[in-house]
């Protein structure tokens, strides 16, 4: 099939028409092609977005939140369709796709369908001057959204709903690894009565079209999220034409993992915090350290875990990990377990291809473990992204939080321990954006989301992705 442009309400094929192929991971297959969209493509995105503003931006919040509201009902309405349709784009379960990327993404819309009607700005009194100040807060025009591959819908509306909910129209890209949902995105819109030009999805790849839109002078903001090489380049082209900038970049998240925790609890949600999507989620904790104490008995209980992990084509029910997103990161991933042996770590589970039968082709990987002992190796100091997590003890406090943050990264860390004053101190102390004690990726879309350090700038999430959509003026009135 092949995917084209949604333009000012529209499908319309690229102006060069140049196309990419786009790749099945769970057999290797090409099963369709995306424009590879230009400058040109990404100027014609931008002139309907740009039509669309004035009206769009004086649309009251009433019809924004219920046009909002309808796109998550539809997406709800469609959820076999766009789960299935994740899947085979990205390789993940069908089964998580269902129960987590799509019914995340109509969340996405329906938080911002509210949140828009409670987003206030601030007033204030300057007393003794006999003055008064208030904050208006108006879109910023045509905003520019680029997400990753990882969790596809759920990222694009992660950005799209705050964005389209604070009055801005939209240049949106997303990643040409896995443009399908987005695809099915424009027709939802269309549906739900979204008005023509307030969201317009261009594909291609990252050095073209995501570069014509950083690039492009009117466009005015840049939501990006995606790895911290590109977030560096991004913000060098965005940074001196002064727009803003949201960056939401990689992660090597450290689980801290003490004696006194609740070991099954810990058990299960370690698993999944290492090997959820095969790996492949910003927040998945990469870098396991156990309290000295319980770390034999640990290794060999999430070895045995980790060995029981079903590995298998993304639309079997019993797939516990499917295929890897594509060719390409396969190969990325096995380089980083063969780079971890070369600098001797030891790995004590997995590490191998997996062939799934009737699929032979595709890319599928153990869950793997390596124990390593030094928090400098590459392994642990580089982001691989992958079903690959290490393991390594620590003995105190003190050793726990310097190997946490000894590393370039910060977006989050968990922490399973049920001392209260080891919580507040680590909570305090972590370097991160984000601190799960005792659970994992429990999220509530009214937090800030982000990271520190080289894993971005900026938060998104609940008023602050209205704040960042919005541009403050305050207004002074003498009396
Ligand atoms: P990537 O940086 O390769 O690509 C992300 C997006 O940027 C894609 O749409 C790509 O086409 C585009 N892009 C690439 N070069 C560009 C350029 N020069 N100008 C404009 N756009 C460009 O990342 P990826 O491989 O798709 O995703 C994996 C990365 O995303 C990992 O590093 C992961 O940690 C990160 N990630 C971060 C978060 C977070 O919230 N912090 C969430 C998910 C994923």
């Amino acid at each position: 099939m092949k995917i084209q442009n949604y333009i000012k309400g529209e499908f319309v094929n690229p102006i060069a028409a140049t196309w990419l192929d786009n790749y099945n991971p769970s057999n290797g297959e090409i099963y369709g092609q995306i424009p590879n969209s230009q400058q040109a493509d990404v100027e014609l995105a931008y002139q309907a977005a740009q039509s669309a503003f004035p009206s769009w931006s004086n649309t009251s919040l009433a019809t924004r939140s219920k046009i909002l509201a309808k796109i998550a009902a539809l997406i709800k309405d469609k959820i076999q369709l766009l789960a299935e349709a994740e899947s085979k784009d990205n390789g993940k379960p069908v089964s998580l796709a269902k129960e987590v990327d799509i019914p995340r993404a109509a969340a996405n819309f329906q938080f911002f369908a509210n949140a828009i009607t409670q987003f206030g700005s601030e007033a204030h009194e300057s007393v003794g001057l006999n003055a008064v100040n208030f904050t208006l807060r108006h879109p910023i025009g045509v905003v520019g959204c680029i997400s990753p591959w990882n969790l596809p819908l759920y990222l694009f509306s992660w950005k799209i709903a705050p964005a389209i909910a604070a009055g801005n129209c939209i240049v949106a890209k997303p990643s040409e690894v896995t443009p399908m949902t987005a695809y099915l995105l424009g027709e939802i819109c269309t549906e739900a009565g979204l008005p023509k030009g307030v969201l317009n999805i261009v594909h291609g790849l990252g050095s073209t079209t995501g570069q014509a839109i950083v690039s492009h002078p009117n466009i005015k903001a840049i939501s990006f999220t995606g790895g911290t090489e590109t977030g560096a380049h991004i913000a060098s082209v965005a940074a001196p034409m002064f727009k803003k900038l949201s960056l939401e970049l990689g992660g090597k998240n450290p689980n801290l993992i003490f004696a006194d925790c609740d070991y099954e609890t810990m058990l299960a949600t370690t698993v999944r915090s290492s090997f959820a999507n095969q790996g492949q989620i910003c927040l998945c904790g990469s870098r396991i350290f156990v309290e000295e104490t319980i770390y034999e008995k640990f290794k060999k209980d999430f070895v045995q875990k980790v060995r029981q992990l079903q590995v298998g084509h993304p639309s079997d029910a019993a797939t516990q990990v499917g295929a890897l997103v594509s060719k390409a990161h396969l190969e990325k991933v096995k380089s980083y377990i063969t780079i971890a042996e070369e600098e001797g770590a030891k790995v004590l589970y997995g590490g191998l291809e997996v062939t799934v039968p009737g699929y032979e082709n595709g890319y599928y990987l153990q869950p793997t473990v390596i124990e390593v002992q030094d928090n400098l190796c590459r392994i642990n100091q580089e982001e691989v992204f992958g079903p690959v997590v290490t393991i390594m003890p620590f003995k105190t406090d003190a050793e726990a939080l310097a190997l946490a943050n000894e590393v370039k990264y910060g977006l989050s860390a968990t922490v399973w321990t049920n001392n209260l004053n080891r919580t507040m101190q680590f909570s305090k102390q972590l370097q991160t954006g984000i601190v799960w004690v005792n659970t994992w990726m429990l999220r509530d879309l009214r937090t800030p989301f982000g990271g520190q350090k080289a894993s971005g700038v900026g938060r998104e999430g609940g008023f602050e992705a209205l704040r960042f959509f919005t541009e403050p003026k305050n207004i002074c009135i003498k009396y």
